[in-house]
């Protein structure tokens, strides 16, 4: 944007990043660290390359992007009431649901307070004190909609694959997360919302993706029980399908929401609404509104394939929306952004 004013509009990647930083509690002070230690990198590394203009370039688009991160941070913690010195808060497990052999749902209430306000869509982060003594905070959707009392977080143990140490975060809440603890959560954050029209919605997900569309699923069923929702799910098996139940009770309550799921395996034995289809989610013959607004969630190959079918059918990529459960690579250019795994 700073050298082409044609390059896409940079804004909705600074105000994501900027979600993301506030669910973390990073503070306006900890920019000069940051940017010292990032000239300091790039000096280190590029050697003499980095002439004084040159750090000086650098250290110009550092602050013009840190300035309008640290003013879009603000008017997120006033406008979620936090204190940025003081951002967890805390809440208490209040039920604790197994969802499969390896994900449970969480119920949270806070400790002292009302639950604020959300919208349907976002995330909180839980800051957990591991036993080496590190702390360590990650995101998890709220997967259920606005409840007044208490929000619900459905959270996938993570295995290390080849030979890699098992998820942290994950683990330790599913090792001690259970009624009666007490956890450190941030004020909800998080751009991927649910729009406010009244046009047909496409809900895409696959694996622990199904946390924002549940969270959707449920808010529809009790604000607009009738608009055209159409939701696809791709899932390693109907016993893997997390929050399944709970979507199929909103999905039977509502007057147009139509469901498809595929499964790897047993897809034929599950017991679904309507049958469920074997192996990879595959669009190709499922008739789509063009005017339908997306939401999607899931690892990031099968999202770029998902989102490929979606514009062969016709569906503009403006209305495309996601979220990715890690960094984003996508955010600049969903087309070139490598695998995130
Ligand atoms: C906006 C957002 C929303 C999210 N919502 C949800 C949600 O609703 N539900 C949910 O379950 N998750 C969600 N996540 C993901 C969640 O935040 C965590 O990333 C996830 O739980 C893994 O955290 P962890 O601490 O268990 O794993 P980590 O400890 O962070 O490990 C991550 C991976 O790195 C590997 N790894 C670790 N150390 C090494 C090493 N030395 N060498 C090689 N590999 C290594 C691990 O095997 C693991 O695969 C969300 C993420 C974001 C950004």
């Amino acid at each position: 944007n700073l050298i082409d004013p044609n390059a896409p509009d940079f804004g909705p990647v600074m105000r994501r990043i900027a979600h993301k930083h506030v669910s973390l509690g990073i503070k306006s002070y900890e920019y000069p660290i940051v940017g010292h230690h990032l000239m300091w990198a790039i000096g280190d590394v590029l050697g003499e390359a980095v002439t004084p203009e040159i750090a000086a370039a650098w250290d110009e688009v550092y602050w013009l992007f840190g300035c309008q991160l640290i003013a879009e941070e603000a008017k997120l913690y006033a406008l979620g009431g936090t204190d940025p010195e003081r951002p967890w808060r805390k809440y208490r497990v209040v039920e604790r649901l197994d969802e499969s052999p390896e994900i449970f749902s969480l119920i949270l209430a806070p400790v002292e307070g009302k639950t604020p306000e959300h919208h349907t869509g976002q995330y909180v982060a839980i800051a957990v004190d591991l036993p080496s003594g590190e702390r360590q905070p990650r995101q998890y959707t709220i997967s259920s909609g606005p409840r007044g009392d208490s929000l619900r977080v459905t959270i996938k143990r993570v295995r290390g694959v080849g030979g890699a140490p098992d998820g942290q975060v994950s683990n330790w809440l599913g090792d001690n997360a259970k009624p009666g603890a007490v956890l450190d959560v941030s004020q909800p954050c998080g751009d991927l919302i649910l729009d406010e029209s009244d046009g047909p919605l496409v809900l895409v997900s696959a694996g622990i993706g199904i946390t924002p569309i549940a969270a959707i699923v449920e808010d529809l069923s009790r604000r607009q029980p009738d608009r055209q929702v159409r939701i696809f799910h791709a899932d390693t098996s109907h016993r893997n399908h997390a929050l399944y139940a709970h979507l199929r009770r909103q999905v039977l309550a509502m007057g147009d929401a139509k469901a498809q799921n595929w499964y790897e395996e047993d897809a034929e034995s599950a017991p679904t609404l309507h049958p469920a289809l074997p192996g990879y989610m595959d669009l190709s013959d499922i008739q789509i509104p063009s005017d339908a607004t997306v939401f999607m969630c899931g690892p990031l190959p099968f999202m770029r394939a998902t989102r490929r079918a979606l514009l062969d059918k016709g569906i503009s990529a403006e209305r495309i929306h996601y979220e990715v459960f890690g960094p984003d690579l996508w955010a600049q250019n969903p087309d070139s952004a490598e695998d995130a795994g």
